[in-house]
Formats: structure tokens, C-alpha cells, sequence
């Protein structure tokens, strides 16, 4: 797929006799901002993890403009521009929340290279302040509530200026006011030439953000398509067993 940021190309990863990504072609355009949803085992963050070079696939190719990273280190591919947020971020103990920013670390394996970034300090107070993070940034960073870990790690990500965002379900446990101040970062990052692939469950969320979302389930990308469309795509409410997708979430 010439031309595409992200191109996955028959990915494989199996844990045991469990085939979870069974065979996944994808591409992604740049300045796309995809929604990748599925049920709640899906495969989901296994796809960021081995996107992301968190865990090794079994067979098959990811790569970014035509360069394969999928056998290179987390943090080869954190330089390589594509940078990805945790489902359930861990934060370390000993630093602050403006020292975790500052050192553009959220504790991941890429830690490395983005310390050895260009570090933008005048964006630090105001990106404490759209996260609505000023009052806790000199609580040490592991005592922040799940819905806080997320903003700051997603705050991190930025500092990390990558050209690919991979956020791993970013707004659960977030206060629904925040919700939409994600939505806003994230259209004006997207702005700024950002492509985003984003894992959630919400869909007010997926229509607010992206023009595309992509299924998964059961080891296969089963739809692809404009998320007004996921509601009357029979696979996808099989998928879903029928579940509160007219509801707005389409979680199981
Ligand atoms: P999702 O993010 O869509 O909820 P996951 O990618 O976390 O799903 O998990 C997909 C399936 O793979 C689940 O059945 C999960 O138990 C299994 N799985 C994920 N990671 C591992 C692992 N490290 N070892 C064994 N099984 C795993
Ligand atoms: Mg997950």
C-alpha cells in the first residue's frame, strides 16, 4: 500500500492456540484520524502492542511509509514517529506530574528517545492547563486517579510530537467534561498534520472525532466504514451481539 503512513500487511499474533489477529491487512492515510473498535477482548490493544513494538507478531509486516518496523525495538519506532498511550497507564513513583511531562516519560519502554527529544518547555504550563492538570503537577505522578493517568499520559504523548498517535481507549475513567476537551486537542492536533488511530468504546466519541472506524473481532478487521454507518452494518451488530450500540456504546 504505497502511500499510506501505516500499513499493516497480513499481522498475526496468537497467544497459545488463541489466534487474536488472524490475518490483519489495514492502512492508514496521513492526517486519517481512524477509530479501531471491537468487543472487549477483540484484540484490540494487542493491535497497538504490536504496532507499537510492545510485542513481537507471529508473522506479517507494519510499516511507516513503506519503512518495516515490526521487528524493531518500542523505541526505535517511538524515533521511527509513531508514539502510543497505554490502556491502563502505570506512573512512576518518584516523580511529579510536571517531571514526567518535562522528561516526556510516562514510564514505557520509549523512554530513551524521548528523553532524547527536543524538549518544549514553554508548552508545559499551558498543556498542565488544557488537561486540567495544574492543581496536582507536583503530586508525584502514581498518585493520580486512572482518569488523571490518562490525561497526563496523553499529554506526554504530545510532548513526544509524534506524526502517529496511538491512544488506547483515552477517555474511560475521564470526567465527561474532559471528554470533549480531548476531542478538541486531539481535531487540533490532527490540524497540525497528527494522524491518530484511536481505541474506544465510546461512540459519541468516534463520531465526534473520526471520519473512519475500523472493527475488529474474532482474529478479522470485519467493517471499515464512516461510524454512522457501524449501526446498520450486520457484522458489526453481530459483533456486538446486538448490545447497546443505538445506546452509544457499543462496549458488550
Ligand atoms: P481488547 O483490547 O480488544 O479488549 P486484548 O488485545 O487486550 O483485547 O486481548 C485480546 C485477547 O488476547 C484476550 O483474550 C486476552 O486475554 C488475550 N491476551 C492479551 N494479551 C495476552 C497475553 N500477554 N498473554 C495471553 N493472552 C493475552
Ligand atoms: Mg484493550
Amino acid at each position: 500500500m504505497p502511500g499510506k503512513l501505516l500499513t499493516l500487511e497480513g499481522v498475526r499474533k496468537a497467544f497459545g492456540a488463541h489466534k487474536v489477529l488472524d490475518g490483519i491487512d489495514l492502512g492508514i492515510e496521513t492526517s486519517e484520524i481512524v477509530g479501531l473498535l471491537g468487543p472487549n477482548g477483540s484484540g484490540k490493544s494487542t493491535l497497538l502492542n504490536v504496532i507499537s513494538g510492545f510485542m513481537s507478531l507471529d508473522a506479517g509486516q507494519v510499516s511507516i511509509e513503506g519503512r518495516a518496523i515490526s521487528r524493531l525495538p518500542a523505541d526505535a519506532v517511538v524515533k521511527a514517529g509513531l508514539v502510543r498511550t497505554f490502556q491502563l497507564p502505570s506512573m512512576p513513583t518518584r516523580m511529579t506530574v510536571r517531571e514526567v511531562l518535562q522528561a516526556g516519560s510516562s514510564g514505557g519502554a520509549g523512554v530513551r528517545s524521548w528523553f532524547a527529544r527536543p524538549r518544549f518547555d514553554a508548552d508545559l504550563d499551558s498543556l498542565l492547563d488544557q488537561f486540567k492538570l495544574s492543581h496536582v503537577a507536583d503530586l508525584p505522578a502514581s498518585a493520580l486517579s486512572g482518569g488523571q493517568k490518562k490525561l497526563l499520559s496523553i499529554a506526554t504523548a504530545l510532548r513526544a510530537h509524534p506524526r502517529l498517535l496511538c491512544l488506547d481507549e483515552p477517555t474511560a475513567g475521564v470526567h465527561p467534561e474532559l471528554r470533549t476537551e480531548i476531542v478538541n486537542i486531539l481535531r487540533a492536533c490532527n490540524a497540525q498534520g497528527v494522524t491518530i488511530l484511536v481505541v474506544e468504546h465510546d461512540m459519541m466519541f468516534i463520531r465526534d472525532l473520526c471520519r473512519r472506524a475500523v472493527v475488529l473481532d474474532r482474529g478479522e478487521l470485519i467493517a471499515d466504514c464512516a461510524p454512522k454507518d457501524l449501526e446498520s452494518n450486520p457484522r458489526v451488530v453481530e459483533a456486538y451481539l446486538g448490545k447497546a450500540v443505538k445506546k452509544g456504546k457499543v462496549r458488550t
